[in-house]
Protein backbone atom coordinates (compact mmCIF):
# COMPACT_ATOMS: atom_id res chain seq x y z
CA UNK A 1 0.00 0.00 0.00
CA UNK A 2 1.13 3.06 -1.23
CA UNK A 3 0.29 6.47 1.31
CA UNK A 4 -0.09 9.56 -0.77
CA UNK A 5 0.38 12.33 1.60
CA UNK A 6 -0.28 15.83 0.33
CA UNK A 7 2.23 17.86 1.80
CA UNK A 8 0.99 21.03 0.50
CA UNK A 9 -2.42 20.52 1.92
CA UNK A 10 -0.99 19.69 5.22
CA UNK A 11 1.99 22.88 5.45
CA UNK A 12 -1.21 25.32 4.30
CA UNK A 13 -3.47 24.11 6.96
CA UNK A 14 -0.78 24.00 9.78
CA UNK A 15 -0.14 27.80 8.48
CA UNK A 16 -4.03 28.31 8.52
CA UNK A 17 -4.55 27.30 11.63
CA UNK A 18 -1.29 29.44 13.06
CA UNK A 19 -2.83 32.52 11.81
CA UNK A 20 -5.62 32.00 14.29
CA UNK A 21 -4.31 33.60 17.45
CA UNK A 22 -4.19 36.09 20.04
CA UNK A 23 -0.74 36.82 19.41
CA UNK A 24 1.36 38.57 16.79
CA UNK A 25 2.16 36.03 14.59
CA UNK A 26 4.33 33.88 14.09
CA UNK A 27 3.37 33.46 17.68
CA UNK A 28 0.52 31.50 18.67
CA UNK A 29 -1.88 32.24 21.62
CA UNK A 30 -4.87 30.10 21.76
CA UNK A 31 -6.11 29.44 24.85
CA UNK A 32 -9.20 26.80 25.87
CA UNK A 33 -12.53 28.57 25.15
CA UNK A 34 -11.45 31.51 23.82
CA UNK A 35 -12.94 33.19 20.76
CA UNK A 36 -9.77 31.88 18.78
CA UNK A 37 -10.02 28.19 20.13
CA UNK A 38 -13.35 28.51 18.90
CA UNK A 39 -12.78 29.57 15.62
CA UNK A 40 -9.76 27.26 15.31
CA UNK A 41 -12.50 24.56 16.20
CA UNK A 42 -14.78 24.99 13.32
CA UNK A 43 -12.13 25.34 11.18
CA UNK A 44 -11.24 21.92 12.14
CA UNK A 45 -14.35 20.55 11.87
CA UNK A 46 -14.88 21.76 8.30
CA UNK A 47 -11.60 20.26 7.17
CA UNK A 48 -12.90 16.96 8.48
CA UNK A 49 -15.99 17.01 7.20
CA UNK A 50 -14.47 17.69 4.00
CA UNK A 51 -12.94 14.57 3.91
CA UNK A 52 -16.22 12.88 4.60
CA UNK A 53 -16.18 11.98 8.47
CA UNK A 54 -19.05 12.94 11.67
CA UNK A 55 -18.18 14.21 14.54
CA UNK A 56 -19.25 13.92 18.02
CA UNK A 57 -18.57 16.98 20.79
CA UNK A 58 -18.89 15.97 24.43
CA UNK A 59 -19.90 17.99 27.43
CA UNK A 60 -16.02 19.43 27.89
CA UNK A 61 -15.44 19.92 24.24
CA UNK A 62 -13.10 16.88 22.99
CA UNK A 63 -14.09 16.54 19.54
CA UNK A 64 -14.38 12.72 17.90
CA UNK A 65 -14.05 13.06 14.09
CA UNK A 66 -14.74 9.46 12.75
CA UNK A 67 -13.98 7.56 9.88
CA UNK A 68 -16.59 4.88 9.89
CA UNK A 69 -15.28 1.41 9.35
CA UNK A 70 -17.35 -2.00 8.14
CA UNK A 71 -16.98 -3.29 11.55
CA UNK A 72 -19.33 -1.47 13.76
CA UNK A 73 -19.26 -4.30 16.71
CA UNK A 74 -15.45 -3.93 17.22
CA UNK A 75 -14.01 -1.14 19.35
CA UNK A 76 -12.73 1.66 17.26
CA UNK A 77 -9.28 3.15 17.28
CA UNK A 78 -8.07 6.28 17.42
CA UNK A 79 -5.36 9.28 16.97
CA UNK A 80 -5.08 12.76 17.90
CA UNK A 81 -3.88 15.58 20.17
CA UNK A 82 -5.03 19.23 20.64
CA UNK A 83 -4.62 22.62 19.22
CA UNK A 84 -4.46 24.99 22.33
CA UNK A 85 -1.18 27.05 22.78
CA UNK A 86 0.30 28.17 25.60
CA UNK A 87 1.07 32.11 25.42
CA UNK A 88 3.48 32.94 22.65
CA UNK A 89 3.62 29.07 21.37
CA UNK A 90 4.23 27.77 18.07
CA UNK A 91 2.48 26.35 15.71
CA UNK A 92 3.12 22.68 15.64
CA UNK A 93 2.91 21.42 19.28
CA UNK A 94 -0.31 19.10 19.25
CA UNK A 95 -1.08 20.86 16.10
CA UNK A 96 1.20 18.08 14.12
CA UNK A 97 -0.92 15.47 15.77
CA UNK A 98 -4.31 16.47 14.66
CA UNK A 99 -3.89 17.63 11.14
CA UNK A 100 -1.34 15.37 11.13
CA UNK A 101 -4.29 12.79 12.04
CA UNK A 102 -6.62 13.76 9.44
CA UNK A 103 -3.78 13.67 6.84
CA UNK A 104 -3.02 10.47 7.79
CA UNK A 105 -6.49 9.72 7.17
CA UNK A 106 -6.67 10.91 4.22
CA UNK A 107 -3.92 9.48 2.72
CA UNK A 108 -5.49 5.99 3.30
CA UNK A 109 -8.64 7.28 2.39
CA UNK A 110 -6.63 8.23 -0.89
CA UNK A 111 -5.05 4.66 -1.04
CA UNK A 112 -8.14 2.98 -1.12
CA UNK A 113 -7.87 1.41 2.19
CA UNK A 114 -11.32 0.37 4.20
CA UNK A 115 -10.76 -0.02 7.81
CA UNK A 116 -12.69 -2.56 9.70
CA UNK A 117 -12.25 -0.74 13.52
CA UNK A 118 -13.37 2.83 12.78
CA UNK A 119 -10.68 5.17 13.25
CA UNK A 120 -11.70 8.37 15.21
CA UNK A 121 -9.38 11.62 14.92
CA UNK A 122 -9.54 13.26 18.44
CA UNK A 123 -9.09 17.01 19.03
CA UNK A 124 -8.65 17.37 23.36
CA UNK A 125 -9.69 19.85 25.17
CA UNK A 126 -6.79 22.12 26.87
CA UNK A 127 -4.07 20.16 26.97
CA UNK A 128 -2.32 23.06 28.38
CA UNK A 129 -2.77 24.09 31.61
CA UNK A 130 -2.80 28.00 30.91
CA UNK A 131 -6.36 28.56 31.85
CA UNK A 132 -7.67 26.27 34.55
CA UNK A 133 -3.77 25.14 35.68
CA UNK A 134 -4.12 21.59 35.09
CA UNK A 135 -2.79 20.38 31.94
CA UNK A 136 -4.78 17.58 30.14
CA UNK A 137 -8.08 17.95 31.25
CA UNK A 138 -9.64 16.68 28.17
CA UNK A 139 -7.75 13.26 28.57
CA UNK A 140 -7.98 13.43 32.29
CA UNK A 141 -12.02 13.31 32.52
CA UNK A 142 -12.09 10.99 29.05
CA UNK A 143 -10.49 8.55 30.95
CA UNK A 144 -11.51 9.26 34.53
CA UNK A 145 -8.10 10.29 36.38
CA UNK A 146 -10.35 13.47 36.87
CA UNK A 147 -14.00 13.33 38.19
CA UNK A 148 -17.15 15.68 37.45
CA UNK A 149 -16.18 17.35 40.41
CA UNK A 150 -13.85 19.54 38.31
CA UNK A 151 -16.45 21.57 37.14
CA UNK A 152 -17.14 23.28 40.30
CA UNK A 153 -13.39 22.88 41.11
CA UNK A 154 -11.65 24.42 38.38
CA UNK A 155 -11.57 27.95 38.47
CA UNK A 156 -9.98 29.87 35.25
CA UNK A 157 -7.50 32.82 36.16
CA UNK A 158 -10.23 35.21 35.24
CA UNK A 159 -12.26 33.37 38.47
CA UNK A 160 -14.47 31.12 36.36
CA UNK A 161 -15.27 27.49 36.87
CA UNK A 162 -14.81 25.27 34.49
CA UNK A 163 -18.64 25.11 34.34
CA UNK A 164 -19.43 28.44 33.35
CA UNK A 165 -16.66 28.98 30.90
CA UNK A 166 -17.47 25.83 28.96
CA UNK A 167 -21.09 26.36 28.73
CA UNK A 168 -20.18 30.30 27.79
CA UNK A 169 -17.78 28.49 24.75
CA UNK A 170 -20.98 26.17 24.27
CA UNK A 171 -20.09 22.56 25.54
CA UNK A 172 -23.04 22.00 27.84
CA UNK A 173 -23.81 18.74 29.73
CA UNK A 174 -23.25 16.40 32.29
CA UNK A 175 -18.91 16.92 32.78
CA UNK A 176 -19.50 12.86 34.24
CA UNK A 177 -20.51 11.77 30.39
CA UNK A 178 -17.33 12.30 29.33
CA UNK A 179 -15.79 9.63 30.71
CA UNK A 180 -15.29 6.80 28.29
CA UNK A 181 -15.20 2.83 29.95
CA UNK A 182 -11.71 1.17 29.55
CA UNK A 183 -11.57 -0.98 26.40
CA UNK A 184 -13.57 1.57 24.54
CA UNK A 185 -10.54 2.18 22.18
CA UNK A 186 -8.64 -0.64 20.65
CA UNK A 187 -5.33 1.49 20.62
CA UNK A 188 -4.34 4.76 20.54
CA UNK A 189 -1.83 6.41 18.86
CA UNK A 190 -0.56 10.60 18.81
CA UNK A 191 1.84 11.22 16.72
CA UNK A 192 3.43 14.59 18.43
CA UNK A 193 6.77 16.97 17.51
CA UNK A 194 9.55 15.56 20.59
CA UNK A 195 10.03 18.81 22.10
CA UNK A 196 13.28 17.61 22.87
CA UNK A 197 16.60 17.19 21.20
CA UNK A 198 17.43 13.52 20.38
CA UNK A 199 15.90 12.54 16.96
CA UNK A 200 17.52 15.74 15.39
CA UNK A 201 20.87 15.12 17.45
CA UNK A 202 21.00 11.56 15.20
CA UNK A 203 19.18 12.81 12.61
CA UNK A 204 17.07 9.60 13.68
CA UNK A 205 13.33 10.78 11.68
CA UNK A 206 10.84 8.83 13.80
CA UNK A 207 11.27 8.22 17.69
CA UNK A 208 8.66 5.22 18.88
CA UNK A 209 6.93 5.83 22.41
CA UNK A 210 5.01 2.92 23.71
CA UNK A 211 3.47 2.66 27.21
CA UNK A 212 1.12 -0.53 25.91
CA UNK A 213 -0.96 -2.72 28.54
CA UNK A 214 -3.50 -4.81 27.72
CA UNK A 215 -4.16 -8.96 26.57
CA UNK A 216 -1.64 -11.21 26.76
CA UNK A 217 -1.90 -12.98 23.60
CA UNK A 218 -1.92 -11.16 20.07
CA UNK A 219 -1.06 -11.95 16.69
CA UNK A 220 1.49 -10.58 14.34
CA UNK A 221 0.63 -10.56 10.33
CA UNK A 222 4.13 -10.14 8.20
CA UNK A 223 3.75 -9.19 5.36
CA UNK A 224 6.61 -9.78 2.46
CA UNK A 225 6.35 -10.63 -1.73
CA UNK A 226 5.49 -13.64 -3.00
CA UNK A 227 6.91 -15.13 -6.15
CA UNK A 228 8.03 -18.86 -7.60
CA UNK A 229 10.69 -20.78 -5.51
CA UNK A 230 12.53 -21.02 -8.95
CA UNK A 231 12.03 -17.36 -10.23
CA UNK A 232 13.18 -15.05 -8.20
CA UNK A 233 16.65 -14.74 -7.33
CA UNK A 234 17.67 -14.56 -3.67
CA UNK A 235 18.83 -10.65 -3.78
CA UNK A 236 15.08 -9.84 -4.88
CA UNK A 237 13.28 -11.72 -2.10
CA UNK A 238 10.98 -10.06 0.68
CA UNK A 239 10.61 -13.81 2.06
CA UNK A 240 7.53 -13.49 5.09
CA UNK A 241 8.41 -16.13 6.50
CA UNK A 242 12.11 -15.56 6.64
CA UNK A 243 11.38 -12.19 8.64
CA UNK A 244 8.87 -13.95 10.70
CA UNK A 245 11.78 -16.48 11.82
CA UNK A 246 14.31 -13.42 13.07
CA UNK A 247 10.96 -12.19 14.93
CA UNK A 248 10.32 -15.21 16.50
CA UNK A 249 13.68 -15.62 17.81
CA UNK A 250 13.52 -11.85 18.82
CA UNK A 251 10.37 -12.50 21.17
CA UNK A 252 12.30 -15.50 22.85
CA UNK A 253 15.35 -13.19 23.50
CA UNK A 254 12.73 -10.66 24.77
CA UNK A 255 10.99 -12.80 27.10
CA UNK A 256 14.71 -14.01 28.15
CA UNK A 257 15.84 -10.75 28.95
CA UNK A 258 13.21 -9.87 31.15
CA UNK A 259 15.11 -10.17 33.92
CA UNK A 260 12.88 -13.10 35.75
CA UNK A 261 12.67 -16.57 34.57
CA UNK A 262 9.09 -16.52 34.92
CA UNK A 263 8.60 -14.15 31.93
CA UNK A 264 7.48 -16.81 29.13
CA UNK A 265 7.02 -16.17 25.45
CA UNK A 266 5.81 -18.42 22.88
CA UNK A 267 5.02 -17.88 19.45
CA UNK A 268 2.47 -21.33 18.96
CA UNK A 269 1.06 -20.69 15.87
CA UNK A 270 2.89 -19.70 12.66
CA UNK A 271 0.11 -19.96 9.48
CA UNK A 272 2.44 -19.39 5.93
CA UNK A 273 0.59 -18.05 2.82
CA UNK A 274 0.20 -19.26 0.25
CA UNK A 275 1.99 -22.39 2.13
CA UNK A 276 3.17 -24.29 -1.26
CA UNK A 277 6.41 -25.81 -1.21
CA UNK A 278 7.44 -23.92 -4.48
CA UNK A 279 6.10 -20.46 -3.83
CA UNK A 280 8.13 -17.98 -1.64
CA UNK A 281 5.75 -16.86 1.35
CA UNK A 282 4.22 -13.99 0.64
CA UNK A 283 2.62 -13.53 4.50
CA UNK A 284 2.96 -14.89 7.74
CA UNK A 285 0.46 -15.33 10.77
CA UNK A 286 2.18 -15.72 14.15
CA UNK A 287 0.31 -16.36 17.32
CA UNK A 288 1.59 -14.80 20.30
CA UNK A 289 1.30 -15.74 23.87
CA UNK A 290 2.71 -14.14 26.59
CA UNK A 291 2.77 -14.44 30.58
CA UNK A 292 4.13 -14.01 33.71
CA UNK A 293 3.43 -13.56 37.42
CA UNK A 294 4.28 -9.97 37.27
CA UNK A 295 1.80 -8.05 34.87
CA UNK A 296 3.45 -4.76 35.00
CA UNK A 297 6.96 -7.20 33.77
CA UNK A 298 4.55 -8.88 31.19
CA UNK A 299 3.13 -5.59 29.87
CA UNK A 300 6.67 -4.05 29.40
CA UNK A 301 7.63 -7.74 27.32
CA UNK A 302 4.46 -6.90 25.15
CA UNK A 303 5.19 -3.32 24.85
CA UNK A 304 8.42 -4.37 23.68
CA UNK A 305 7.48 -6.79 21.09
CA UNK A 306 4.53 -4.67 19.96
CA UNK A 307 7.01 -1.34 19.38
CA UNK A 308 9.57 -3.81 17.96
CA UNK A 309 6.75 -4.77 15.24
CA UNK A 310 3.93 -1.77 14.31
CA UNK A 311 5.10 1.78 14.55
CA UNK A 312 8.65 0.53 13.11
CA UNK A 313 7.38 -1.46 10.16
CA UNK A 314 5.55 1.48 9.43
CA UNK A 315 9.24 3.07 9.32
CA UNK A 316 10.33 0.28 7.47
CA UNK A 317 7.89 0.60 4.69
CA UNK A 318 8.87 4.21 4.42
CA UNK A 319 12.35 3.68 4.27
CA UNK A 320 12.68 6.06 7.74
CA UNK A 321 15.30 5.90 10.26
CA UNK A 322 13.57 5.03 13.63
CA UNK A 323 14.55 4.52 17.77
CA UNK A 324 13.27 4.08 20.65
CA UNK A 325 12.72 7.18 23.52
CA UNK A 326 11.03 8.29 25.91
CA UNK A 327 8.84 11.02 26.33
CA UNK A 328 9.45 13.45 29.33
CA UNK A 329 6.60 16.10 28.72
CA UNK A 330 3.35 14.42 29.38
CA UNK A 331 0.40 14.32 26.92
CA UNK A 332 -3.18 13.59 26.40
CA UNK A 333 -1.52 9.98 25.45
CA UNK A 334 -0.75 9.64 29.08
CA UNK A 335 -4.10 9.78 30.05
CA UNK A 336 -5.53 7.96 27.34
CA UNK A 337 -2.91 5.22 27.97
CA UNK A 338 -4.97 4.85 31.39
CA UNK A 339 -8.24 3.33 29.07
CA UNK A 340 -6.01 2.07 25.55
CA UNK A 341 -3.26 -0.02 24.85
CA UNK A 342 -1.08 3.72 23.57
CA UNK A 343 1.90 4.44 21.58
CA UNK A 344 3.11 7.53 20.68
CA UNK A 345 5.20 8.95 17.20
CA UNK A 346 7.70 11.22 17.71
CA UNK A 347 9.35 13.35 14.78
CA UNK A 348 12.37 15.77 15.30
CA UNK A 349 12.19 19.57 16.32
CA UNK A 350 14.71 21.94 15.40
CA UNK A 351 16.79 22.00 18.67
CA UNK A 352 14.25 20.30 20.75
CA UNK A 353 12.49 23.88 20.98
CA UNK A 354 8.94 24.17 21.51
CA UNK A 355 6.52 26.41 23.00
CA UNK A 356 7.92 29.45 21.69
CA UNK A 357 6.96 31.09 18.51
CA UNK A 358 10.50 29.72 16.89
CA UNK A 359 9.32 25.75 17.24
CA UNK A 360 10.16 24.39 14.03
CA UNK A 361 9.48 20.80 12.38
CA UNK A 362 10.34 20.30 8.83
CA UNK A 363 7.44 19.71 6.25
CA UNK A 364 9.63 16.41 5.17
CA UNK A 365 9.51 14.82 9.18
CA UNK A 366 5.79 15.89 9.51
CA UNK A 367 4.67 13.87 6.29
CA UNK A 368 7.35 11.16 7.88
CA UNK A 369 5.81 10.89 10.80
CA UNK A 370 2.01 11.05 8.76
CA UNK A 371 3.19 8.13 6.98
CA UNK A 372 3.97 6.04 9.43
CA UNK A 373 0.64 7.32 11.45
CA UNK A 374 -1.50 6.41 8.46
CA UNK A 375 -0.03 2.48 8.40
CA UNK A 376 0.07 2.00 11.98
CA UNK A 377 -3.57 3.33 11.69
CA UNK A 378 -4.45 0.70 9.22
CA UNK A 379 -2.60 -2.40 11.42
CA UNK A 380 -4.56 -1.50 14.02
CA UNK A 381 -8.02 -0.84 12.08
CA UNK A 382 -8.19 -4.62 11.06
CA UNK A 383 -9.85 -6.63 13.18
CA UNK A 384 -7.55 -10.06 13.59
ZN1 LIG B 1 1.47 19.06 22.93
Amino acid sequence: MKIDVDAERLAREIDALAAITDAEPPAVTRVVFTEQDLRARARLKERCSDAGLTSRVDAVGNTFFRWEGTRSDLPPVATGSHIDAIPNAGKFDGVVGVLGGLEAIRGLQKSGFVPERSIDLIQFTAEEPTRFGVGCIGSRLLSGVLGPEADEQLRGSDGETLRIARTKAGFAGDLASVRLAPGYYAGFVELHIEQGPILEREATAIGIVTNIVGPASFFITVEGQGGHAGGVLMPDRHDALCAAAELIVKIEALAKGSGATDTVATVGICEVYPGAINSIPNRVKLGVDLRDSDGKRRDHVLEEIRAAVAIARGCQDEGLESRRIVARAYHDSSFMAQIAPMAMIFIPCRGGVSHRPDEYASIEHIVGGVKVLARTLAELSLAH
